[in-house]
């Protein structure tokens, strides 16, 4: 194979004569033609393995992408030579490649040609180019239906893909850099793989209520399944490549292309090639990969010197077992089939430890069970899983701060989380308080349930915090409840256990009471997208303490007229059903959320900091949330435990950055009703009008907006570590 790149000068001018050009190919079942008088254009040559046909490779792009696009003519060329070399020599005379710096997909695919979006790194945009590239075998010469059987062309074309990158980067141990300095001078995902990332991608869909088998036709398919076609497919077909063999498969395809080259086969002639080179039935792989959403899940456990094998998943495939010495030295591997329920295994003697699947070819949704012994292997923020070991990520945190801590550093360490642990994730965070020189953080963990039939999907999580004058607990289940294969309407359910022992000199004494508080609280909200413009939601929700009690009903109506012309539109009323003994945080605030239960990360509750304090310049959405500060006659937010209602709307104009808000709300206890209106930009809030002022009710000067100006400031730390 050669390799041969050369730069071609371009020419700026355009011709003033008119001119005809032919274009002739056959064989070919679709064209595209582009042409751009700006493009660097590169020429190579591929030789083929029979050596009598020369290729020539083409690029076209554009100069500002010229260094991402430098190895292009090495891309064309590599993926014609493997596709070639997996499966059938490349028919036609050209490759091209051409820059489309636009951001339509991640490319787009013609016999010959291809035209590529804008990638992020040189791996991605290679990446992009041997999948455009392999279209010409997987939907071009192959020439399958792609909208009734997509898996055939986007499926086996995405497998294809792993194949290039195990062989091309086998050094690298299949990397693919999506980012450069993080991967490689940070070390944060420095092993990711272009096969784990193809396996990611179907992991947390293969258990999902909303699977749907890929031999549906295009139109049957919901968004967010279409990219099953790819993944799925591809993770299956690397699976069977290693139940087979990496030379019965190549065999078996390069048979296939013979059979099928320039013809429309379906999925039964692909079946038909491999029945035809195999003794075994393929039924069992055909069937459940393509008809079914059945999922693999093995999962092994050693007890005393018992190995046992357990089949936890839905698709009973062979599954590869290795056992391992005391020295951790493979000793045996064999295939186990049939596994319905569970096998006892017969391991050689010196077994100390066994994996499943060691090379981790088989699309196991939850991997996370498939070793008997696991050692600690440490990572730096986060690294493409082992899943055979206690892949532990150490993140250094540095942005934790509220006022009464102050910026406490530390570390977070999790695990999980990512795709192939099955929705199971853990979290731990060590902070330092240097103010009261005494630890602070927390723990969170996170378990998928599925056992409550009602649920679509749904998790629990339970974490402990200690920080900013609070030492609480928080288990919460929520689940989501709808019907399978649809988006709209869709409920959630939020059920919370909180326990919050909070510390009086640690909050401003008129916003929070000190002391111990158990809480109760039920959410329930339903939403229907109405069509792409419009969506309806509706939200009641309550929350219960020791002697209190108070529901609330929030409605929210969203509606785009035009591209520049949107209105959204809330309705809130909340009312207590008993106020026996009413904690001072869980009086309803006109003017904002004050967070009562911790859910946040709140910068001051102290009321001490002039700019940060909670209800003060710093917004937090929630209640009726007024985005303007209501204040009673103490000069304190009002708070009431009384009924309280607001209606609030947002409204995006042409030629306006941002969106006018306006707002009134009321509460039982006062006469008045309260009305604000302004400009929303970004994460602020300008009033210019506030009906409450006793003197200027609108500027009378910049210091009035400015005394007046409020900061929307809603955020959740990850791994629960709210204060
Ligand atoms: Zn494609």
């Amino acid at each position: 194979m050669k390799k041969n790149a050369e730069k071609t000068e371009t020419v700026d001018s355009s011709a003033i004569e008119m001119k005809t050009l032919h274009f002739h190919q056959e064989n070919v079942h679709d064209f595209a033609w582009f042409a751009d008088k700006n493009w660097i254009v590169r020429k190579g040559e591929l030789l083929l393995s029979d050596s009598t046909r020369n290729i020539s490779l083409w690029s076209f792009y554009l100069p500002k992408n010229a260094e991402l696009w430098e190895n292009s003519i090495e891309y064309l060329h590599d993926s014609g030579y493997w596709y070639s070399k997996f499966y059938g020599d490349y028919p036609y005379n050209h490759i091209t490649a051409v820059d489309g710096d636009m951001s339509a997909g991640g490319g787009m695919e013609y016999p010959n040609i291809t035209v590529i979006s804008r990638s992020g790194s040189k791996d991605l945009l290679e990446y992009v180019i041997m999948h455009e590239v392999g279209h010409n075998w997987f939907y071009g010469i192959l020439g399958s239906n792609e909208r009734d059987h997509t898996w055939m062309d986007e499926g086996l074309n995405e497998y294809s893909n792993i194949r290039y990158w195990q062989k091309k980067y086998k050094g690298r141990n299949e990397q693919i850099i999506v980012q450069e300095f993080v991967q490689n001078k940070l070390g944060i995902a420095k092993n990711l793989s272009m096969n784990w990332f193809t396996y990611a991608g179907y992991a947390n869909s293969g258990k999902s209520r909303d699977a749907q088998p890929l031999n549906l036709t295009a139109e049957k398919y919901t968004g967010g399944n279409y990219g099953q076609h790819y993944s799925k497919t591809a993770v299956f077909m690397r699976y069977l490549q290693h139940y087979l063999g990496e030379d019965k498969m190549d065999e078996i395809l390069q048979d296939f292309y013979r059979q099928w080259e320039f013809r429309h086969p379906y999925p039964e002639d692909l079946e038909a090639v491999f029945s035809a080179h195999l003794q075994e039935d393929l039924d069992w792989f055909f069937d459940n990969v393509f008809e079914k959403t059945t999922y693999v899940d093995y999962g092994i456990k050693k007890t005393d010197d018992r190995f046992v094998l357990h089949n936890y998943g839905t698709f009973t495939c062979p599954v590869e077992v290795a056992f391992y010495n005391g020295s951790g030295q493979e000793i045996q591997r064999d295939w186990h089939h049939n596994i319905d329920n569970k096998k006892k295994l017969s391991p050689p003697l010196a077994a100390v430890s066994a994996r499943i699947d060691p090379d981790q070819h088989m699309p196991d949704v939850n991997r996370r069970n498939n070793s008997t012994q696991k050692s600690l292997n440490l990572n730096f923020v986060w690294d493409q899983p082992t899943y055979f070991n206690h892949d532990v990520n150490i993140v250094p945190w540095f942005f934790s701060y509220n006022y009464y801590n102050g910026f406490t550093p530390g570390l977070t360490i999790f695990s999980g989380f990512a795709p192939g642990y099955d929705g199971s994730g853990n979290a731990l965070s060590f902070l330092y308080d240097f103010e009261h020189k005494k630890p602070v953080g927390g723990f969170s963990i996170t378990r998928p349930i599925r056992s409550i039939s009602l649920f679509h999907a749904s998790s629990l999580n339970i974490n402990m915090n200690h920080g900013s004058g609070r030492t609480g607990f928080n288990a919460r289940i929520s689940g989501t409840i709808k019907e399978p294969y649809v988006e709209s309407p869709v409920a959630r359910i939020n059920a919370n256990l909180f326990y919050h022992h909070l510390d009086s000199t640690a909050f401003d004494p008129f916003l929070y009471d000190g002391g111990k508080f158990l809480i109760t609280s039920l959410r329930y909200s339903k939403n229907w997208e109405l069509n792409i413009d419009s969506e309806l939601t509706f939200r009641i929700g309550i929350k219960m303490g020791k002697d209190f009690a108070r529901s609330y009903l929030s409605s929210d109506v969203n509606h785009r007229f035009t591209k520049n012309i949107a209105t959204k539109i809330r309705l809130f009323v909340s009312r207590y059903l008993l106020t026996k003994e009413l904690p001072a945080q869980y009086r309803t605030y006109l003017s904002g959320s004050i967070d009562s239960d911790f859910e946040q990360n709140i910068l001051d509750r102290t009321g001490n900091s002039e700019a940060l304090q909670v209800l003060s310049h710093i917004y937090y959405d929630g209640g009726p949330g007024l985005r303007g500060l209501v204040l009673d006659k103490d000069g304190r937010p009002l708070a009431t435990e009384k009924m309280a209602w607001s209606l609030r709307i947002n409204q995006e104009l042409p030629y306006m950055p941002g969106d006018i808000f306006f707002d009134i709300g009321g509460t039982a206890g006062v006469e008045n009703h309260f009305i604000v209106s302004g400009l929303h930009f970004g994460p602020l809030f300008i009033p210019f009008y506030q009906s409450w002022e006793v003197k200027y009710k609108i500027p009378n000067n910049g210091q009035w907006v400015l005394d007046r100006l409020r900061l929307g400031f809603n955020v959740s730390l990850p791994f629960g570590i709210n204060f």
